[in-house]
């Protein structure tokens, strides 16, 4: 019994013994909480090793890492060297983006030449079965090729009636003879202030190359009745490549155009197709992309004041220059007005000239020609006369043709026109500085005129 009672005095001793070393808290913790804490010494270590030893020091270094790594993502380091990173990061995105959008233009430009190939390998199909279908037709009996009545015109000239294989499957289009065609000797009967024919054309002057891939062709124009707010010497430039040409590009003067340096930049509500496009008395006129349809852009308000479709006229590669890039409707202003150049089914490809109200955009009078309108590169018209380009690319051509609205005839003629740079997209007479505007591979250029004394009626 004795030993029994002296065992748990020994115990309730050693249990003291503990309690004294063993602490217990009571306290909140951050959340308000009740929180006990209770620590018990070791009975096996003498000391903790030292508080903040290497593994603390260890998550410190990495906490500062990562400090770093955030504030380098969230751009807070704008340190000299992370700027200058930046920067380079930034330029190469431009330069990539700048690349890739040129090479969309240029795929752009690819598809529209392969479509044109394809025009025209279905073009010489046709008139390989037509050649075909007339070789096989028997010989009607041969009659005098000129009637001993018919008149020549000038020394050469065209097919007469009759004697052309063009009678049997093309509504009489004339053959251009040019090199044979005589003009006019120069006597002293020019007069620049007057409305005479056309007597020569000057050298080429290149007044500013486009900057990139989107001008190899465009349209420059200058408005003969310019409105406020913009002045009688203000320029105007399209870009006509791409897949969304819209931008028209407005300079103070010849010497701001030739810097490249424009005043105003608008965007058209509207896809310009090609490089018909032409200017007068204050508004924008232009067909509408893949359509028949003609816009006035009024340039104050900054936008359409009328549309209107061109009744028939081909579209989109059907009746183009021969150069193609959809020059199906071109449009001109002279001292008459405002005209389009275009053709028809029903004319069967044959040059249409139509007069235009500049206001509603309706015809006023038409006229059909002769001149089948793929068979020359453009064409301009001067006091009411139309003239025709034999070639866009020959460094030296001629102006081949001229159609006279006032007497509706048309004669053959060779005026030595030079495409000084092998791709001319834009021919157009600019009746401010009575000289011609064109746009030949990039390069903006103008031409002097030398226009015949107008005859009396
Ligand atoms: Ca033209």
């Amino acid at each position: 019994m004795f030993f029994l009672l002296s065992l748990c005095m020994c115990g309730l001793l050693l249990r003291g013994d503990a309690q004294d070393r063993a602490a217990l808290w009571r306290g909140n913790d951050r959340s308000g909480r009740c929180q006990y804490t209770f620590t018990v010494p070791s009975p096996v270590e003498a000391s903790c090793p030292q508080t903040g030893g290497p593994e603390v020091e260890g998550l410190k270094a990495r906490l500062s890492l990562l400090e770093v790594l955030v504030s380098q993502l969230s751009g807070g380091d704008t340190g000299g060297h992370q700027g200058a990173r930046a920067r380079a990061q930034s330029e190469l995105q431009e330069a990539l983006n700048r690349v890739m959008g040129e090479r969309n233009l240029l795929q752009g430009e690819k598809e529209r030449l392969e479509g044109e190939l394809e025009g025209l390998q279905r073009r010489m199909e046709e008139m390989r079965r037509e050649t075909e279908r007339l070789r096989n037709r028997p010989c009607p009996p041969q009659t005098p090729a000129v009637p001993p009545s018919l008149p020549l015109q000038g020394s050469a000239l065209m097919r007469p009636a009759g004697d052309s294989a063009w009678q049997h499957g093309s509504p009489g289009f004339q053959e251009l003879k040019a090199e044979v065609t005589e003009v006019p000797a120069p006597d002293g009967s020019e007069d620049n202030t007057g409305c005479g024919e056309l007597v020569s054309v000057g050298e080429p002057v290149t007044h500013r190359k486009a900057d990139n891939i989107e001008g190899k062709y465009g349209v420059w124009m200058q408005d003969p009745e310019a409105v406020s707010p913009y002045g009688p010497n203000m320029f105007w430039r399209i870009d006509t490549i791409g897949s969304d040409v819209r931008k028209l590009f407005g300079y103070e003067d010849m010497e701001q155009l030739s810097k490249g340096f424009p005043s105003k930049v608008l965007l058209l509500p509207e896809q310009v197709e090609s490089t018909g496009a032409t200017l007068y008395r204050g508004s924008l006129y232009f067909q509408r992309r893949r359509s028949r349809t003609l816009i006035r852009y009024d340039l104050a308000s900054e936008s359409i004041a009328a549309r209107r479709d061109l009744p028939h006229a081909g579209f989109h590669g059907q009746f183009p220059y021969s150069w193609g890039g959809y020059t199906d409707i071109d449009l001109a202003v002279d001292e008459q007005g405002l005209w389009a150049v275009y053709s028809t089914v029903k004319v069967r490809g044959a040059i249409v000239i139509s007069q235009l109200d500049p206001y509603s955009l309706e015809v006023k009078k038409s006229w059909e020609t002769n001149i089948r309108k793929n068979s020359v590169a453009n064409s301009f018209i001067i006091c009411g006369k139309l003239y025709t380009v034999a070639s866009y690319t020959a460094p030296d051509t001629v102006i081949n043709y001229m159609y006279d609205t006032e007497t509706s005839q048309g004669k053959a003629m060779a005026i030595p026109f030079k495409n000084k740079h092998r791709y001319n997209s834009m021919i157009d007479y600019n009746l401010a500085q009575r000289k011609l505007f064109a746009w030949d591979n990039f390069h903006m250029v103008s031409y002097d005129l030398r226009l015949g004394r107008q005859q009396a009626n």
